[in-house]
């Protein structure tokens, strides 16, 4: 499958090659059936992409903490993230998109958030893609455990 100006597209073409895609508004998620033979790995994308419809009914004031959050990681010039959907992003910003919330900013928070999420919940170990340094995911696992205190009735998605 493959992202190609905001629609998905099977076979060969342009575009960004993708195992799975989110459509909260419409109430879809698409997985690549590629993924039938890779159970950690369709936990874990399965996971992140649940996510992207938890982020959509967070909250502004949630996901302001999580944007502040990040950013604090950046001005600690903590390298890494936890999977390459958010990595990319990160690295792809530019001075100024944090501080003006761009495009860039809040694609990178989403992508960040839902990795994390990921991370904390499919149930994997480890991962190639988990490349975020200790102390600060020490610091994610406290955001999200504080988070969840917050909806003890669960998250809306
Ligand atoms: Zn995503």
């Amino acid at each position: 499958m493959r992202a190609h100006k905001s629609r998905l597209e099977a076979g060969p073409g342009p575009g960004q090659p993708v195992h799975a895609a989110s459509y909260p508004r419409q109430r879809r998620l698409v997985l690549d059936s590629a993924l039938r033979r890779q159970p950690a790995e369709r936990a874990r994308i399965f996971v992140h992409e649940v996510f992207h419809f938890v982020w959509v009914r967070l909250g502004n004031s949630s996901r302001r903490a999580w944007e502040a959050l990040l950013e604090a990681e950046i001005a600690a010039g903590a390298p890494g993230e936890l999977g390459w959907s958010a990595e990319w992003r990160k690295d792809a910003l530019r001075p100024g998109d944090r501080r003006n919330r761009t495009r860039r900013w809040r694609e990178y928070a989403c992508e960040s958030f839902c990795d994390t999420a990921a991370w904390l919940w499919a149930g994997l170990e480890r991962h190639e893609e988990f490349t975020l340094p200790r102390k600060e995911r020490s610091a994610r696992r406290r955001w999200w455990m504080d988070l969840r205190r917050h909806h003890p009735e669960g998250w809306r998605i």
